[in-house]
């Protein structure tokens, strides 16, 4: 099965590709958004209202009015009764089809109007004696201003005469799973026949539509499935350490790493001492312990003589795994380099000169680490954290660079069942279920805005304790400048308020070196109260901080405030995350407020994320690397989803013809998802 390109002029060409149509088999997987039921004729007296109906009478008059604006209005009769038809634009056609005399056919919704009942707008045409009824109904397409209704239609019924609609499931998978023939499933969706409840039609629950929906997530789960093969066939370095630069970090360590840290660990050894390139994703809760996890397995590439990268989003965020690895790393003896995008030339020439050399053993910095043709000499892992900020595309693009190295991604998001089923397949994931021990529960509470003088109050109260805190202005998506305001206002408000305790600043206009000047002293708790923008929102680690204030909560996503709440709770003191909110709260704010009061845990976070929300808002816009599912919905297909995913690798294993054309049909143009 080939794909063939549409035959049809350049104009139509484009307007097509607006509706994502490319190729023939692209109209064919175009399906209605509704139907009109021209199959039937309904007496007018019997016509209901505010439903598509087809009536069928000759005109007993027709006028233009010119009062309250100009329109056509005419007047048709069956038997039964009469109904008004009235057009605000029209043609001199139209005008000459609703001459009076004229017999017409009418589809359209009626309505009681001013006149009487009446149709606006109604489909029109002329009613010949001997004009037979169609059998099916008639589909009406999701399209685009200049491509007309009849085009679509034709282009569509074209596309179901000629493509090859052969079967790509096998009889045995259809059988098992009572699903449809292909062939039968399109055309019973492009033109059902009248019994066909509009209801069950409009709700997805046809085997028709089960048949699409499976289809388009087994192609997925192939695809997936396929990508992962590639990458086990693919070659990557043996990272064999002796483990002495570990052993010499873990006794310098003030602590002992968890059960599931040690388990993670192996499982990542396993990964790099395969010549195979790792792709795993290490997940853990926010202070699970993920760093000193990432810093033990650049250890290991390190001592079989290879480099390691890290990869952060933030510069922040970067800074501090810099400054804390340099402290682990360079009493073993290791060169730990710095890159970012805002450093000066000559510090960035240093450290691409000692990163091409191989002289920096492990190399720290945001995305300008991969961005130019910076080089490495032997770069055997690379280690990106809080992978979710980064991207599917950003996951594929980076295998390019230097080889194949290992790739370990770490993420607190937690990735709710169904999403690491499907767009997540191609990953090995590992999971630290354990936090360290000696961790306080943090205690959430929601505070009306109107109340912020007492938590200023509970501010100093924690301060007196020898605590510090955090405070976290809103988010202004509209204007960065006003949330730099407000962020700056917010620290001279506080300052005043709160004499006796320094109070710092960080936001993300901030030069890096200023920044990383706050968070050292705060780090000392030399400033004990820190306002920041969300810029503190991932990985910041200062286990002194026990009290969270986070303003306009409401305007915050959950994983964001997963993130910022989790900044605190790393010491041993009791700590707790103030969510202010602004009344009043709409029913999704109230929704989205309970699940943080009710859950500490991130994974039941996303779950009730995922289910508000929906997974294309989940993966969000920098996670459209992989195209979003058209037919299936995670959530409520999960039955289907399960079926793909235990028949994917028998379909690979016993069918690959089979496997071939169905990714042919469902992914042919979009080869750029099969590249690993
Ligand atoms: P996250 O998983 O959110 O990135 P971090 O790696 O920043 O978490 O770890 C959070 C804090 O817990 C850090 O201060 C880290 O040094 C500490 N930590 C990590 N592992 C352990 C452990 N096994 N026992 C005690 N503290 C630990
Ligand atoms: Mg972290």
């Amino acid at each position: 099965m080939t794909a063939s390109r549409l035959k049809v002029p350049p104009a139509t060409a484009q307007k097509l590709a607006r509706l994502g149509i490319q190729l023939p088999m692209d109209l064919v997987l175009h399906l209605p958004l509704r139907y009109e039921d021209e199959t039937r004729i309904t007496p007018i007296a019997d016509a209901p209202y505010g439903q598509s109906v087809q009536v069928e009478g000759e005109v007993r008059q027709c006028e233009v009015q010119y009062q309250p604006r100009k329109q056509l209005l005419a007047q048709l009769a069956d038997a039964s009764g009469a109904i008004w038809l009235r057009f605000l634009h029209f043609y001199p056609s139209q005008q000459k089809l609703c001459a009076v005399g004229q017999r017409l056919r009418v589809v359209g919704e009626l309505r009681s109007g001013f006149h009487g009942d009446e149709m606006v707008h109604p489909k029109v045409h002329s009613a010949k004696a001997e004009q037979a009824l169609p059998e099916v109904m008639t589909p009406v397409y999701p399209t685009v201003q200049g491509l007309t209704q009849p085009v679509l239609r034709r282009l569509i019924a074209k596309a179901l005469e000629v493509e090859d609609l052969r079967d790509t499931l096998p009889e045995a998978l259809r059988q098992a799973l009572a699903l449809p023939d292909f062939a039968d499933a399109v055309h019973t969706l492009h033109h059902p026949p009248p019994d066909c409840a509009q209801q069950a039609l409009a709700l997805r629950q046809l085997p028709a539509w089960q048949r699409l929906k499976f289809d388009e997530l087994l192609a997925q789960q192939l695809a997936m499935r396929i990508l992962y093969r590639q990458r086990r066939h693919g070659g990557a370095p043996v990272l064999h350490g002796d483990g002495q630069l570990r052993q010499a970090l873990l006794t310098h360590l003030p602590f002992a790493l968890t059960a599931a840290q040690l388990r993670v660990l192996a499982e990542i050894d396993t990964d790099l001492g395969s010549p195979h390139p790792m792709r795993r994703l290490l997940q853990g809760d926010v202070g699970s312990g993920k760093t000193v996890v990432a810093a033990l397995a650049a250890l290991t590439a390190i001592e079989a003589g290879y480099q390691a990268a890290l990869m952060a989003p933030t510069e922040i965020l970067a800074e501090q795994h810099y400054l804390k690895l340099r402290d682990w790393l360079t009493p073993l003896g290791l060169n730990v380099a710095w890159v970012s995008g805002s450093q000066k030339k000559t510090a960035r020439s240093a450290a691409r000169a000692a990163m091409a050399s191989g002289d920096a053993h492990l190399t720290i910095g945001t995305h300008a680490l991969f961005q130019d043709d910076i080089g490495f000499a032997r770069l055997g892992l690379v280690i990106v954290d809080e992978q979710h900020r980064f991207g599917v595309s950003q996951r594929l693009a980076l295998s390019g660079k230097g080889g194949e190295p290992h790739q370990l991604m770490m993420s607190a998001t937690p990735i709710p069942r169904t999403l690491a089923m499907s767009y997540y397949a191609d990953l090995d994931v590992s999971v630290i279920d354990e936090l360290p021990p000696g961790r306080t529960p943090i205690v959430t509470k929601l505070i009306n805005a109107a109340r912020r003088s007492e938590v200023m109050g509970a501010v100093a109260g924690a301060v007196a304790k020898g605590q510090q805190a955090y405070w976290v202005c809103p988010l202004i998506e509209e204007s960065e400048t006003l949330q730099l305001q407000t962020a700056v206002d917010t620290h001279a408000e506080l300052s005043a308020a709160l004499p006796g305790i320094q109070v710092g600043l960080v936001h993300g206009r901030m030069k890096s070196s200023d920044k990383a000047t706050v968070m050292a002293a705060f780090q000392r708790n030399e400033i004990q109260l820190l306002v920041a923008t969300t810029v503190i929102e991932v990985g910041v680690d200062v286990a002194n901080a026990s009290l969270m204030v986070i303003e306009h909560a409401e305007r915050m996503g959950l994983a964001q405030l997963h993130q910022l709440r989790g900044r605190v709770g790393r010491g041993a003191a009791e700590s707790r995350c103030v969510l202010l909110f602004e009344a009043p709260l709409s029913e999704l704010a109230k929704a989205r407020l309970k699940v943080m009061y009710d859950s500490t845990d991130g994974f039941e976070i996303a779950r009730q994320d995922l289910r508000l929300r929906g997974p294309g808002e989940f993966l969000g816009a920098k996670q459209s690397g992989t195209p979003m599912l058209r037919f299936a919905d995670l959530d409520a297909d999960q039955p289907l989803l399960d079926a793909a995913r235990d028949w994917a690798p028998r379909l690979l294993a016993e069918q690959p013809e089979a496997v071939q054309a169905h990714l042919q049909r469902w992914l042919s143009g979009r080869e750029q998802f099969l590249r690993g």
